[in-house]
């Protein structure tokens, strides 16, 4: 722990970078938006999970480990879920089930760990109906045609976060103008769902299956695992704020009308004039210099970088592609390049080298962590990592303890060496191959078919794998282990 270490974050809200300040420093919390599972996450997707996941291990060192809460939740109701699963003929739980697993395969492929929770949608129905409730009681919301709607004119300060005049708000959000409206900027709470559709018995007295709105989502989440499962560990100074948490995260895009509205339904619902305190939202990924999208083709997923050669013509090790997105501040749009990630592989094995065998958890580099602290400056804490690796020196004189602190300090940004070391040392025979050769060569040296067993050693050989005959130590009979050759 080291909480004399001053964060600075740059606030949406305020529209400037700020001290951080936890409303209670022993229960830091964090949202994170997490992804509407239909597809496969691209690239772009990858940089929110990988800018949090700096901001979440950094956290974790000045407040602690215990003391961090970070969730980041999962949209698994969506009416691109359901188009997409009937276009592939397969059940909403089928199609949601494996792209969440893929979604967590991928960002554990970029070395993010995992959040404190990753709630699902579909399993708070109940606190979004809940919430809902409370909206029409309160008047900030109505029932119109089987709808429920979030009256915006009822919150006399709505817009707050994105800052933008309502016209302009709605004209850019091509807000749906819908007969049931009292005003075009009302958006939906909960929608009525016809048969096939997934639904869930309507709140507010209205008939019939429904499900809720996207936004709803995230504020009664959010809600759920940041104030009520936390609420009688908060200090009293946390409690004086109700329903409040610390940071609230995502792309860019969502800051309106998502975010915006998450913030309106929140403070509506709450009567509290704040839903959180700091609002970080990361820029856009492009590729080679255009909009990523279908139609281009130049649509990349994660998965299409870690284990195909769709893009550069190879595969990417996760922790190259996670160098390359921090290689930019995190606010800044990112062009996502060959040469980049190129380059982020070159600057990894140089560290690599020059860490050699000192790999340490040990305490990071001052000035990394105080560039971190300075609103996630990861460029900043990139060029000082080379300052470090270079005054590691050479082998004759060479700087154990500047390697040790190189190594812990890629380690503050997520590059744990010491399991990227174990990972390259993956023998290149498969395990179970080698055992069964060991096997097949003792039957024939038992069956004094010398020439068999000799083809059968020189063959692993061959591949990379040395046998070495010994003596079991506990039992001492004959036993083979082996190695990869150097
Ligand atoms: P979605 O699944 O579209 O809701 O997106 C999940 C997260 O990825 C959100 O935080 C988005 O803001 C973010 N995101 C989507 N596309 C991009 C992109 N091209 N660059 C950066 N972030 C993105
Ligand atoms: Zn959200």
């Amino acid at each position: 722990m080291a909480r004399d270490i001053t964060l600075r974050l740059y606030n949406t809200l305020t529209r400037t970078k700020e001290v951080f300040q936890p409303l209670d420093p022993a229960n830091v919390r964090m949202y994170v938006c997490g992804p509407t599972v239909y597809d496969r996450a691209h690239i772009g997707n990858a940089r929110p999970a990988i800018v949090f996941d700096v901001l979440f291990r950094l956290l974790r060192l000045v407040y602690g480990e215990a003391a961090v809460t970070y969730v980041r939740n999962i949209t698994d109701v969506d009416d691109k879920i359901n188009a997409r699963a009937a276009e592939r003929g397969i059940s909403i739980r089928e199609l949601t089930e494996t792209t969440l697993a893929d979604y967590c395969e991928d960002v554990a492929g970029l070395q993010c760990l995992p959040p404190t929770h990753q709630p699902r949608a579909t399993e708070h129905i109940d606190d979004m109906k809940a919430m809902i409730e409370g909206l029409v009681e309160a008047g900030h919301a109505y029932v119109a045609e089987g709808h429920v709607l979030f009256n915006v004119p009822s919150l006399a300060d709505y817009g707050g976060l994105s800052g933008r005049p309502m016209k302009e708000m709605i004209a850019g959000a091509r807000v749906e103008v819908a007969p049931y409206k009292k005003d075009p900027a009302d958006f939906v709470l909960w929608k009525p769902s016809s048969e096939g559709e997934p639904g869930w018995p309507s709140p507010c007295g209205i008939e019939g299956m429904g499900r809720p709105g996207w936004h709803i989502e995230c504020s009664a989440m959010a809600d759920r695992f940041l104030w009520e499962a936390l609420e009688d560990r908060l200090s009293e100074a946390a409690r004086e704020h109700p329903h409040q948490f610390d940071i609230h995260g995502g792309g860019i895009d969502l800051v309106f009308p998502h975010h915006e509205n998450e913030v309106a339904q929140s403070r509506a619902c709450f009567h509290s004039d704040r839903m959180a305190s700091v609002w970080m939202h990361n820029g856009f990924l492009q590729v080679e210099g255009e909009k990523m999208s279908k139609s281009l083709g130049n649509f990349i997923t994660i998965r299409d970088l870690l284990s195909t050669d769709a893009f550069g013509g190879r595969t990417w090790p996760g922790e190259v592609l996670r160098l390359a997105m921090l290689g930019t501040d995190y606010r800044q749009p990112i062009d996502w390049t060959v040469r980049a990630l190129e380059e982020a592989e070159a600057n990894l094995l140089r560290w690599k080298r020059r860490i050699g065998d000192d790999v340490s958890e040990g305490t990071p580099d001052a000035q990394v962590v105080a560039a971190l602290a300075d609103d996630l400056n990861t460029p900043k804490a990139i060029a000082r990592l080379h300052e470090i690796a270079k005054s590691i020196g050479d082998d004759s004189r060479r700087d154990r303890d500047a390697a040790r602190t190189l190594s812990a300090s890629l380690l503050l940004l997520g590059f744990d060496l010491g399991f990227a070391a174990a990972a390259q040392e993956a023998p290149p025979v498969p395990e179970a191959e080698i055992a069964e050769m060991i096997e097949a060569r003792a039957a024939a040296r038992g069956a004094r078919d010398f020439a068999e067993a000799d083809r059968i050693r020189d063959s692993l050989a061959e591949r990379g794998i040395l046998l070495k005959d010994g003596k079991d130590p506990e039992t001492g009979q004959p036993k083979t282990t082996w190695e990869v050759a150097r």
